[in-house]
């Protein structure tokens, strides 16, 4: 029996439940984690309200790290006792222990410990593709990046820097502001008091730019598109605000033959082998002190909806964990 968050019907943090559940051994091609660190991600939140579908009832959470238990037939690249670390897979993160795919979980270098580790599996090989899959940043290149002092967010400015790339980061509060620069933000844009589009014409000094990484979603999609130079990359790979709404594909050639792609983690790792040179980059990043991941809000398992209410209210920075 473990601990864990499971919920039976889609609303706000109060439909989560914290109860015991059977953990149960692994079959074939699954290993059972001890988790000792847990991941609280924005995507988490689109699950419980329904945002994004899900049968119920369900678990909750898409990255830990921890200790390998047991393994299933078939699976020889980890063995019980070894420091694992996942992001994706089937819901059920939030849990003391589970049974689960053996074949996303990557082996943990020793300097990179449990809580870094659930605070970036899913936010850094999100920015390790981002940055350097769905767009190849270049060094010099001046890119557009929303909220930029979140999880994903604090991690981008920082490889965008390490990449030597001057990354504009918007966000929502002053202090914010402060610490996306202080993390390697080239440029600051307050998205609650200043013109998004008039700030990078002018920090751009009218050229815009050639891609917008855009997590935000309804609030910020069409400025997005509107600081783009002809022939841009609008990445829309989050719905913060909401959900961005149908639109015209005119859009995209009124303002100078736009492309738009709207990317999934799961897209980019589920091969094997890429998920162990996005993890192997990541983990280099890490390891070399390029990056540094900001756990600003940790909470027990128990209080998970807390951690969903801190996310949701824009109240948190960096990365959250939950610790079982
Ligand atoms: P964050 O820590 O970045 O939290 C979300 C931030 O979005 C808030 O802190 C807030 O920052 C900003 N925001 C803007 N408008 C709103 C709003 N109306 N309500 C709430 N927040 C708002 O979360 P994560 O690091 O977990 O994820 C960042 C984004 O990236 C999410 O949209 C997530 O879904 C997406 N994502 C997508 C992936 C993919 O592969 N497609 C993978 C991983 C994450 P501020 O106050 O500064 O505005």
């Amino acid at each position: 029996m473990a601990k864990a968050i499971r919920f039976s019907r889609t609303g706000g943090p109060e439909v989560l439940e914290y109860v015991d559940v059977e953990v149960g051994d692994p079959g074939p091609g699954e290993a059972r984690v001890r988790q000792h660190a847990i991941g609280v991600n924005y995507i988490d939140n689109y699950y419980r309200t329904g945002l994004y579908p899900v049968s119920l009832p369900s678990g909750l959470g898409l990255e830990g790290a921890g200790v390998v238990e047991a393994v299933g037939e078939g699976v020889t690249h980890i063995k019980p006792g070894d420091r694992v670390a996942y992001a994706g897979g089937p819901l059920g993160g939030y849990s003391e222990a589970r049974v689960m795919p053996a074949h996303i979980l990557v082996h943990l270098p020793d300097n990179i410990s449990f809580e870094t580790a659930a605070a970036m599996m899913l936010r850094g090989l999100t920015v390790e593709y981002l940055l350097t899959r769905t767009y190849q940043v270049k060094q010099g290149e001046t890119i557009l990046f929303h909220a930029a002092a979140g999880g994903v967010g604090l991690i981008a400015c920082q490889w965008a820097r390490a990449l030597g790339a001057n990354l504009i980061g918007t966000v929502g509060s002053k202090e914010k502001a402060e610490l996306a620069k202080a993390h390697g933000a080239a440029h600051v844009i307050n998205y609650n008091t200043e013109e998004v589009v008039q700030r990078v014409l002018e920090i751009t000094n009218g050229q815009k730019v050639p891609v917008v990484y855009d997590s935000v979603g309804k609030e910020t999609f069409f400025k997005s598109l509107d600081c783009l130079r002809p022939r841009g990359l609008m990445v829309s790979f989050g719905n913060s605000s909401g959900a961005v709404p149908p639109f015209s594909l005119t859009e995209l050639a009124t303002r100078g033959s736009l492309y738009i792609t709207r990317p999934s983690l799961m897209a980019y790792t589920s091969k094997r082998e890429e998920l162990e040179a996005m993890a192997g980059a990541l983990f280099q990043m890490v390891s070399s002190g390029k990056v540094k991941i900001e756990i600003n809000q940790k909470f027990p398992l128990a209080d998970a909806a807390k951690a969903q209410t801190a996310l949701e209210s824009r109240k948190t920075t960096g990365s959250t964990i939950l610790l079982p």
